[in-house]
């Protein structure tokens, strides 16, 4: 968990690599379906180019799909999933059906300003439709609403991780490797 621009995806993918699990990154599987034009990215581009989430329904359905795949049996590292309460009882019920259960949640905690000049700069690198200043702005504001509650609720549980996510990509992994005892 973390803000947009907090550097989730870059870290997800080394920390899924050193754990030997699968990394589902439900951005990631928006972004392959709107390139391919299935119906799923035709639904999900639309609240994907205005910086809002993709709804619920669609989203848990996708999840669920994926997560039951067989490479996930022995675990698996979710990367911008679940970003509101009803996709964390969902997530919940998908896990609780096979005795299984969220071990941690990693917050990769990082200084706002910085958060936006990392989007500004990723948007000219990648062409992102969804990098733009006032898209940036209102995922901000979507996740401060939305998500960052979320983090309570895996705090509660005892299973949240905070990791400081400023400073080089190596540090942070290394920050992440450490805090979980992997
Ligand atoms: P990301 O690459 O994780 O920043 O996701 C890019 C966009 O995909 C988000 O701004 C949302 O529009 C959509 N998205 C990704 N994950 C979710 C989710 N868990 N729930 C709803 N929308 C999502």
């Amino acid at each position: 968990m973390g803000p947009p621009g907090a550097g989730k995806g870059t870290q997800a993918v080394v920390v899924a690599a050193a754990l030997g699990v699968p990394h589902i990154s439900t951005g990631d599987i928006f972004r392959a379906n709107v390139s391919a034009g299935t119906d799923l990215g035709r639904e999900a581009q639309r609240y994907m180019d205005a910086g809002e989430y993709v709804p619920d329904s669609v989203t848990n359905a996708m999840v669920r799909d994926r997560i039951s795949q067989d490479d996930c049996r022995p675990g698996f590292l979710l990367d911008g999933y679940p970003r509101t309460l009803e996709q964390v009882n969902e997530l919940d019920m998908m896990l609780l059906a096979d005795g299984l259960h969220v071990d941690r949640a990693i917050e990769l905690t990082v200084d706002t300003d910085v958060v936006v000049d990392r989007l500004l700069k990723r948007a000219e690198e990648q062409d992102r439709a969804d990098d733009t200043a006032e898209v940036i702005r209102r995922r901000l504001e979507v996740y401060a609403d939305q998500t960052a509650p979320l983090i309570a609720v895996y705090a509660e549980r005892g299973v949240l991780v905070q990791v400081d996510g400023m400073g080089e990509v190596d540090e942070v992994t290394a920050r992440i490797l450490t805090a979980i005892g992997a």
